[in-house]
């Protein structure tokens, strides 16, 4: 008996010599997400990309997940026997979320540990869906992500659309956001859009059609952008969605593209969490006679109210809120709109 249990000590101790042999811990930054897989680029000096699958669950504030690893994350990474798990997901500084396009009470993790978020847009080129700038702006208001607005195809406004634009410019600078115009067909505004990227991690998003890839491959040659979306089988049927990547820029920074959103709702989101991430209407709302808990609508006393009579806070962000809030609250919008989002 004695002789058993020091042999099965002895093989005990000789498995475990044996794992530590094929077991490796290393740091990654995940670079890319296609669901069930992620492509993590190893942080030492390999620089190595392991296709890797997620060991365990992963959760974020108890918040319900499609992906709970997101492009951004650094991660630690179980190596054995050639298959490479994530084990740990590290702290993030911020991360970037919205309603899942397939689950509407879930969430979908766009991104982590950005230093900043970057929309483009046109005037009109295809124009801009109501609204769509501030739930850009809502999604990255929870970490406070500064987000700037570049006005791609400035070679086609035409008197009107400058008044638009003027318009927007006076809006969004006024209540701290950053706005550029570029052409990629002038070449005007690459310097200063490729400044804007440089050395830092960016969250780069934008309709359909508005010339990201352009203007990124302005930039950037050679950076092939996905311009679609990317199907996934997912039991019930064939959806699409939007998988984000990472990309390393030569002149120094990364870019986490974002392909094929063509929509932001928010159903997850409290209303008063909303009004909250209104950043100018947050600043009025202490003097609102109901203070945080004003929603800002027909309420008594409403010192937001007041300063959209005044020209002080933007009618349009206003309206654009009313709407959000209302659809929010319609927890049926998502089945009617399903389709865009
Ligand atoms: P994406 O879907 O946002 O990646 O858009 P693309 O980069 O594919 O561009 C869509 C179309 O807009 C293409 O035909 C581009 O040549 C055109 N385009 C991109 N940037 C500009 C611009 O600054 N001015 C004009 N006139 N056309 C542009």
């Amino acid at each position: 008996m004695q002789a058993f249990i020091l042999y099965s000590s002895y093989f005990y101790s000789k498995q475990i010599t044996f794992k530590k042999v094929f077991v490796s811990n290393k740091i990654g930054t995940v670079v890319k997400s296609t669901g069930s897989w992620y492509s993590v680029r190893l942080e030492n000096e390999t620089k190595e990309l392991l296709e890797c699958r997620i060991l365990g669950k992963f959760r974020l504030d108890d918040l319900p997940l499609t992906n709970p690893v997101a492009v951004g994350d650094r991660v630690e990474i179980d190596q054995t026997d050639g298959k490479a798990m994530i084990k740990k997901i590290l702290p993030r500084s911020n991360y970037v979320v919205r309603q899942s396009p397939r689950r509407k009470h879930d969430l979908h993790l766009l991104a982590s540990n950005i230093d900043q978020a970057v929309l483009i847009v046109t005037v009109d080129f295809p124009h801009i869906k109501p609204g769509f700038i501030d739930r850009f702006l809502l999604m990255n208001a929870k970490f406070d992500i500064p987000v700037t607005l570049v006005f791609n195809k400035f070679d086609l406004y035409q008197s009107h659309h400058l008044d638009v634009l003027e318009e927007m410019k006076s809006i969004y600078t006024k209540i701290g956001y950053s706005v550029l115009t570029t052409s990629v067909v002038q070449k005007t505004g690459l310097d200063a859009f490729k400044e804007l990227l440089k050395d830092k991690c960016s969250l780069l998003s934008g309709q359909s059609g508005v010339g990201k890839s352009s203007l990124v491959n302005a930039i950037q040659p050679h950076l092939e952008l996905r311009t679609g979306e990317i199907s996934d089988y997912s039991g019930k049927g064939q959806h699409t969605t939007t998988f984000a990547e990472m990309f390393e820029l030569d002149f120094g920074g990364r870019m986490i593209d974002t392909p094929g959103i063509k929509m932001l709702a928010f159903s997850d989101k409290d209303p008063r969490n909303i009004a909250h991430s209104y950043r100018e209407m947050f600043a009025y709302s202490e003097n609102c006679r109901f203070g945080g808990s004003c929603l800002h609508r027909s309420e008594p006393g409403c010192a937001v109210k007041l300063a959209v009579e005044t020209g002080e806070i933007s009618a349009l962000r206003y309206n654009n809120y009313l709407g959000l809030l209302e659809e929010t609250e319609d927890q049926n919008y998502w089945e009617r709109h399903k389709e865009d989002i």
